[in-house]
């Protein structure tokens, strides 16, 4: 452990804002970074206070006026550096995140990736700001649409991506000409500092302001609820739960901000009479069980014909039981512990409450205990059986259970698929054209991320990444989401030397 903190640069005592290449003294309290491993103390945050913030605030107002003048590309070509840094330091970043969050370290390296992909992403980008030109009705007037940088942007974290979800906003932030204040979750600050420095030390090289990234770690009243209120962020883009994303919306709204949401998902896979069973019934381990149930894309509920519901529940319940539970860091280990004990807590009241309203457990859900297990984080991940309309399987619960869900015709089955307040991922398994085709049209999923024969998590960054309804409408990533981070401008040059109006609008003559 200490071998990891030292090769990142971090201390026992880490101030929590900054700038990467420079740290602020911060005021606020200490904040202990525990390993759900094993309830230990990796090392400790000094949190910003509500002044600190306010620095970090002109820092990045300030540095955005120099920012936003590097063109476009060489904006890129500083992002192809950071992806550079990162790159080097894959194997204790994947470490640090697999200590800090408790996934396991191949899924900790696949998210240090991530960040690597999306830079060389960024990169490719930051020549591709494009924007329409049209035909103005009116003779030798040029008519075109240009975007121009926001200014500095809020980005808030969950605890599960600590390092994938700010790059997807930052990196592309960057080339788009915004500076970045990010404010990630309080379970994972190491991580976000860690990487912090790693890039602030590439801005320094360059000789660039500081101020272009930022990070402010503190409590919700001196630092979040301050950043979400701040007129001088134009936007907020927020990940996390429904709860925080209903809130943060308001907040924002109230002031005309703009947020960018990406929200809780409640993923349903519906597995036909023509899927390959055993294709599915792998995409639904690793869906369900990958970072202990604790991705946004997790596959949640399994909505199965009934004719398949006993082959595919025992194909589940044969991989389930070959899942390795314990040390993240080992290998052969599949599934580390939940990020904490509340959220083990949490998963036990849960199943309760699917007891109660009907359900029954058809494997696992038990808390484990003994050695490295006494951190009473670890579970072993759990099937149910239950009907869709239980206001347990309406919800988020962060964790691995899997609901296993019964239907009778496709049409039932995509109603139930659809029929949840959120709709982040989706997917069908099944050989037949017709069913799939009938799965991605209007009529069929929901959500903004609909797959055929693969699981709903494990999303690449080539596209745009986010979810409808409750979890927010937001996009990230790929595609065209650079727009997010950048205000369009309609622009018309009149070179007729005629003053012609538009819609034929005749008005006086001076
Ligand atoms: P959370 O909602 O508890 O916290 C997320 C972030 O919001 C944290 O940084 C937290 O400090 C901050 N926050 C909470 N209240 C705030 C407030 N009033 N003002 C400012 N900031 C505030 O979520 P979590 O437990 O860290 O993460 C799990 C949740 O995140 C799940 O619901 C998961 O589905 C969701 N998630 C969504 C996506 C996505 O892209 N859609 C990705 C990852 C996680």
């Amino acid at each position: 452990m200490q071998d990891v903190l030292k090769n990142l640069d971090l201390s026992e005592v880490n101030p929590g804002a900054g700038t990467g290449a420079t740290w602020l003294e911060c005021g606020g309290d200490m904040l202990e970074s525990v390993s759900p491993i094993d309830g230990r103390v990796i090392a400790n945050v000094r949190q910003a206070s509500a002044s600190d913030y306010d620095q970090v605030v002109l820092k990045a107002r300030e540095a955005f006026r120099e920012w936003t003048m590097v063109p476009a590309p060489k904006r890129g070509e500083i992002v192809r550096q950071m992806g550079n840094a990162v790159r080097v330091r894959k194997r204790e970043l994947g470490a640090l995140v697999s200590l800090e969050v408790g996934k396991i370290w191949a899924e900790a390296e696949g998210e240090v990736q991530e960040v690597i992909d999306i830079c060389d992403f960024a990169v490719g980008q930051s020549r591709m700001l494009y924007g329409l030109s049209m035909h103005s009705e009116r003779a030798k007037h040029r008519m075109f649409e240009q975007y121009h940088p926001l200014g500095p942007i809020g980005v808030i974290t969950a605890f599960n991506f600590p390092l994938a979800v700010w790059s997807w906003n930052a990196m592309v932030a960057l080339v788009a000409g915004d500076t970045v204040i990010w404010k990630p979750s309080s379970k994972a600050t190491l991580t976000a500092l860690a990487i912090m420095r790693i890039m602030g030390g590439v801005l320094r090289e360059n000789k660039l302001p500081e101020g272009v990234l930022n990070i402010v770690i503190g409590n919700r009243n001196e630092v979040g609820e301050r950043l979400v209120a701040d007129p001088r962020l134009p936007l907020i883009s927020a990940t996390g739960s429904v709860a925080m994303g209903r809130h943060v919306g308001e907040v924002v709204a109230s002031r005309l901000g703009r947020s960018l949401l990406e929200l809780g998902g409640n993923n349903g896979v519906v597995v036909t009479t023509k899927a390959d069973l055993e294709l599915a019934a792998r995409a639904i381990l690793f869906g369900a069980v990958g970072t202990a149930g604790q991705r946004c894309t997790t596959i949640r509920r399994v909505i199965v014909h009934k004719e398949i519901f006993g082959p595919l529940a025992d194909a589940l319940i044969r991989a389930y039981s070959q899942v390795v539970i314990g040390n993240p860091l080992e290998d052969g280990v599949l599934m580390g512990p939940l990020i904490d004990r509340q959220a083990v807590e949490r998963m036990q009241v849960a199943l309760e409450s699917l007891k109660k309203q009907g359900g029954r457990i058809i494997y696992g859900g038990e808390v484990l205990s003994g050695g490295l297990y006494d951190a009473g984080t670890y579970v072993t991940p759990c099937i149910c059986e239950a009907r869709n309309n239980y206001p347990l399987v309406q919800e988020e619960t962060f964790a691995p259970i899997l609901y296993m869900i019964p239907y009778q015709t496709l049409e039932e089955a995509i109603q139930y698929h659809n029929g949840v307040p959120q709709g982040l991922s989706s997917a069908i398994f099944t050989n037949d054209l017709l069913e799939s085709e009938v799965f991605l049209s209007h009529m069929g999923s929901d959500c903004g991320i609909a797959n055929v024969n693969i699981g709903t998590s494990g999303a690449e960054i080539g596209g745009a990444f986010g979810g409808e309804k409750d979890t927010g409408g937001g996009r990230e990533s790929g595609s065209d989401a650079w727009k997010a981070y950048m205000r369009r401008q309609t622009c018309t040059v009149n070179w007729s030397g005629e003053m012609e109006l538009a819609q034929g609008i005749e008005f006086g003559k001076v």
